[in-house]
């Protein structure tokens, strides 16, 4: 496994193997690998010639009064689980190689109005603008996202669609940890108190995925993930909302593909969590 800092030279390295008809697996990640990302990267080792792991905090899809100082770094640990699971190349450049003069970006619009969008301004210029240039850097073939953030699934999709970027985005399942909280790098910022309140995140989401199956109305689920939520002292709800899984605008019914997303503030860190209903 080589770890790459330099554009340059891991767009060389890859040619080579692209000459050789190789396939290439990205999996785009601000490192803090946990298990989640493992699963994206075990997927990317087994469908691929080549897995290629983006280690890279992006600060462009940081607002002015998130956590980018404070977002938790660990290339070490990262470096080990990549080579356990025989990724190729991970790519972790410093912030001045990937932005030195940035003046072009890449937009989406409307999509990103709502959601995360909608909370954090500017959030998805910054994300398509380093996916769309980590797939023009790798060249890669497929490139593998969470659920987990599935608002930037959609996004994504639509980019590559929109821009013909000749890429494969795979979505992939979103892994919890046995009491049901999604894995995130930001769940190291947790009190242990903060770490039980946390918790009804997941409640919310198992509960609500069960009234839309059941039959129950959009604002039915909303009032019930809410009521599960508030009842948390340390918790402050940022959203919960239903949208259309494709236009990412809010939905009043079940009657299309829907997801039902969250973000809440426990203590000071926000987390997300959300399901996916299918029609
Ligand atoms: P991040 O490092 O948080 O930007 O995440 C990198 C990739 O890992 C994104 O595609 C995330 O959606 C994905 N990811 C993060 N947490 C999870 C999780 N718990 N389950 C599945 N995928 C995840």
């Amino acid at each position: 496994m080589k770890i790459v800092k330099n554009i340059d030279e891991l767009r060389k390295d890859l040619n080579v193997y692209r000459s050789e008809g190789k396939s290439i697996g990205l999996v785009p990640t601000m490192g803090y690998l946990h298990e989640g990302h493992a699963s994206l990267i075990r997927r990317a080792r087994e469908e691929n010639d080549i897995a290629v792991v983006s280690d890279f905090v992006n600060p462009i899809q940081f607002g002015p009064k998130e956590d980018l100082n404070t977002y938790p770094r660990d290339l070490e640990a990262d470096s080990k689980l990549c080579e356990e699971i025989g990724v190729d190349f991970i790519f972790a450049p410093e912030a001045s190689e990937m932005y030195h003069d940035r003046k072009a970006f890449v937009d989406i619009e409307d999509m990103s109005n709502n959601l995360c969008g909608a909370k954090r301004p500017g959030h998805f210029r910054g994300v398509s603008t380093v996916c769309t240039k980590l797939f023009n850097i790798t060249g890669a073939d497929r490139a593998y996202f969470g659920q987990k953030d599935a608002q930037q699934v959609a996004i994504i999709k639509k980019v590559v669609a929109d821009l013909n970027i000749p890429i494969e985005i795979i979505p992939c399942p979103i892994v919890r940890e046995d009491d049901g909280l999604a894995l995130s790098s930001r769940n190291t910022y947790l009190s242990k108190e903060e770490r039980k309140a946390a918790l009804c995140l997941s409640k919310a989401i198992f509960k609500g995925e069960e009234l839309a199956k059941s039959n129950a109305s959009v604002s039915e689920v909303l009032e019930k993930m809410k009521e599960i939520i508030s009842s948390e002292k340390l918790t402050k709800i940022d959203y919960i909302s239903a949208v259309d899984l494709a236009t990412m605008e809010d939905a009043k019914d079940f009657d299309g593909d829907r997801l039902v997303a969250i973000a809440v503030f426990i203590g000071k860190t926000r987390l997300i969590d959300n399901f996916i209903y299918r029609a």
